[in-house]
């Protein structure tokens, strides 16, 4: 059995198998084994110690890779293997909770809210408190509840009933947010490690069985754990002291969220027994691949330095390609898919394309399904089939055909109240006169049951609309849905980026076919052409599918080729978080970089294309990390003209400049969304927004009710309370 188990383990892995007491942690770089040697373990001390699965805690970051052990461990010790508690941290929490959350007396049956629940809350406590998205978006407001659960002091305020100081805005905001959730028996999200850990805190019994019961404990990918995260695992080890920890700094990727590589790398300071054990064989990737991967991490000023080598086969070389469209681009990955599904025997399954954005997405899928390529989204949701897109295709569909499918979806859409009773109504006069719905609603507005404000207006917005269509370009037709109906500022208030992102990508992938069919083409081919990406057979049954994700999904995963897309400036590195984290967010984006590289095992493609970015507001330009990559370890494919490198290297100039600007302002900021200030002739005013970009506040004048923004250098605004 051992020998089973060992014999494909090279020396270090098989001293991280057989070390099962104490504090252990493996430091090793992409491919290396660590994820082998830890499913690898938990075998071991269930065949050779005779400890039970169901005693063994084993936590990693994403479902997709819990999952993914889970089914190696299987392979190992039997289907019938309990491996429940093999799991990522909120899903042990929710265990922990579903358990013994009765002690603070909730039911075991507790809710667990979504984004969109926690929203519908905010929608409430927004109506209360007389507040609208000009005041806050619920993107802000979410992002200040995530800070103010950052530590547990308001457990105390809603379970010991203690009574909450805070009085600026966003205080009432969490203050009533709270009070729902408890009212409902609601956790969200931030609440599940935080309630277990008061749970353990307060009822010592619960701990100590806990503590009892999970004899090891093994973390994977500890490089994105937080301090939070970390100290829970921590508590959890205390009576049996075995704890077996895996990762990568170099891989660290949700510094953002709170990831701190420091444990990994000050582990043997918190626990001067450690053993620590170091893997250099990479397994995973061809040489080309893997040093590729090496050269771009090393230029990371923050990082232990290690070579990783690997005794695989030499293999191909890795392709950058630049097409001078985004449709270009796309039609390569997909043909370069095709020919080697033809040419080296591989499956569709076999490769997969990575992006840094959601949005990047739109194009491959069109060139995908345009060669009648399976294709499944991980985590994710085809572009067309998302709500926001869908959307507004319905508003164009019932422009064009006033159907009644497309007139049930955007009817009460921004929400007119024409609700369920409503449409109802409309139905029975469609049935009478054999109309459509949308002609049945107009013909008999003036009936006491249909004759409503939201319907009329409903009414006139089509109406325009319709006029609009004949002389505007569908790009400017969607423009104008989006602000006559309402629907830009719905999202607006969500403050949703991925959603407003994706419009955008959506409007210009119109404007793209616009200029590409040269003449006006009409909304009736247009839509025709869409339907093809809309109309789309889900139930199509085979397994095997190119795999679309974004490098934060792929993290622990491998595949045999590996396509890196939208390798643009803005998209990766992110625009957003650069101008927004600065120095360090660009070496993650680096990091991200790395182990999307890192996830090939025989083939490599970087894509990237010119064009318009909508990020940036300018031209397309390759991302400067492929200026970073010495020539010699890719081959190029597509002309990439010496303007667009041109172009690229002066807007790293003045980006630069930009980001030193920036770091300067973030010393000048003085106040922080919702507090109170004084103006010396506007009075009285609430933060709303803190913008370093431009280095202003947005201000709400409360007696004028105007906003005004104020440079962070005014210098003569004062803080008041309230
Ligand atoms: P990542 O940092 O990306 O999570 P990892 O270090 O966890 O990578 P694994 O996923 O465990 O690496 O292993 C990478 C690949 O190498 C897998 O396909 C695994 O089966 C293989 N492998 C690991 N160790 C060995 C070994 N000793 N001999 C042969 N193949 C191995
Ligand atoms: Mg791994």
């Amino acid at each position: 059995m051992t020998n089973r188990l060992l014999n494909n383990l090279n020396e270090q892995q098989i001293d991280a198998v057989k070390t099962t007491e104490g504090y252990v942690r493996v430091i090793a770089g992409a491919g290396s084994g660590k994820t082998k040697a830890l499913t690898s373990r938990f075998a071991y001390i269930v065949e050779e110690l005779g400890v039970s699965s169901s005693n063994i805690l084993c936590v990693t970051f994403t479902n997709k890779a819990a999952e993914e052990m889970r089914k190696r461990v299987k392979a190992l010790i039997g289907d019938n293997a309990d491996v429940s508690l093999i799991s990522t941290y909120h899903g042990f929490c929710v265990r922990v909770l579903r358990e013994d959350i009765n002690k603070i007396l909730y039911p075991k049956s507790f809710i667990i809210m979504d984004v969109e629940d926690q929203k519908t809350i905010l929608r409430e406590v927004f109506a209360e408190l007389n507040l609208t998205s000009k005041d806050l978006s619920f993107k802000t407001a979410l992002r200040e509840i995530t800070v103010r659960k950052s530590s547990l002091e308001y457990l105390e305020y809603i379970l010991e009933g203690r009574k909450d100081k805070g009085q600026n805005e966003m205080d009432r905001i969490f203050q009533r947010y709270i009070e729902k959730q408890q009212r409902n028996f609601a956790l969200d999200f931030d609440d599940l490690m935080n309630y277990a850990i008061y749970i353990f805190k307060k009822h010592e019994d619960v701990l100590v069985k806990w503590q009892k019961r999970i004899c090891y404990i093994q973390v994977d990918e500890v490089q994105d754990s937080s301090e939070k995260q970390f100290s829970f695992i921590e508590m959890l080890s205390q009576i049996n002291k075995n704890l077996f920890i895996v990762g990568d700094p170099d891989q660290t990727i949700y510094e953002w969220r709170g990831a701190t590589p420091k444990i990994l790398v000050d582990f043997d300071k918190y626990f001067p027994d450690t053993k620590t054990i170091i893997m250099n064989q990479n397994y995973r990737s061809t040489p080309n691949i893997l040093n590729l991967g090496n050269h771009i991490i090393k230029r990371n000023t923050i990082r232990v330095d290690k070579d990783m080598f690997t005794e695989n086969v030499q293999g191909v070389d890795v392709v950058h390609f630049h097409g001078s469209t985004e449709t270009e681009e796309s039609l390569w990955v997909v043909n370069e898919i095709k020919e080697l599904v033809k040419e080296k025997n591989a499956k569709y399954s076999d490769a997969a394309i990575l992006y840094r954005a959601n949005h990047v997405s739109r194009s491959i899928e069109q060139a995908l399904i345009k060669e009648n390529i399976p294709y499944t989204i991980y985590g994710g949701i085809r572009f067309f089939e998302r709500r926001e897109i869908k959307d507004i295709l319905a508003y164009l569909r019932l422009l064009e055909f006033g159907d009644d499918f497309s007139f049930l979806q955007v009817i009460n859409l921004p929400t007119r109240g024409l609700g369920r009773k409503f449409i109802e109504n409309v139905s029975k006069y469609a049935e009478l006169s054999n109309a459509s719905l949308f002609n049945a609603l107009i013909e008999n507005i003036n009936q006491p049951e249909l004759i409503r404000s939201g319907a009329l207006e409903f009414i006139k917005l089509i109406d325009e609309l319709k006029i609009l269509k004949r002389i505007k370009s569908i790009s400017d037709l969607v423009k104008d849905i989006l602000d006559k109906s309402g629907l830009t500022k719905v999202i607006r208030a969500d403050g949703d980026e991925d959603r407003l992102n994706n419009i955008k990508e959506f409007v210009n992938s119109i404007i793209l076919l616009e200029n590409e069919s040269g003449e006006n083409i009409s909304l009736e081919e247009y839509l025709q052409e869409i339907s093809l990406f809309t109309n789309m057979d889900l139930k199509d049954g085979s397994i095997d599918k190119v795999k679309l994700m974004t490098i934060h999904t792929s993290k622990g995963l491998e595949f045999p080729y590996v396509f890196l897309s939208g390798f643009s400036e803005g998209i990766l590195p992110s625009a957003m978080s650069i101008s927004e984290r600065t120095a360090s967010a660009l070496e993650e984006e680096r990091r991200l970089t790395y182990v999307a590289i890192t996830r090939a095992e025989k083939g490599f493609y970087i894509t990237e294309s010119e064009g318009y970015n909508f990020n940036t507001g300018s031209n397309k330009y390759p991302s400067r990390f492929l200026f970073e990559i010495n020539e010699a370890f890719y081959v190029r494919k597509g002309t990439l003209r010496q303007e667009v490198i041109e172009e690229a290297k002066q807007s790293f100039e003045r980006e630069k400049e930009k980001l030193a600007l920036l770091e300067k302002r973030k010393n000048l900021v003085l106040f922080s969304v919702g507090d109170h200030v004084n103006h010396p002739i506007l009075n009285k005013g609430r933060i709303i927004e803190v913008n370093e970009i431009k280095g202003e506040y947005t201000v709400l004048f409360e007696e004028r009710n105007v906003t005004r923004p104020i440079n962070f250098l005014y210098g003569r605004l004062e803080k008041i309370e309230i």
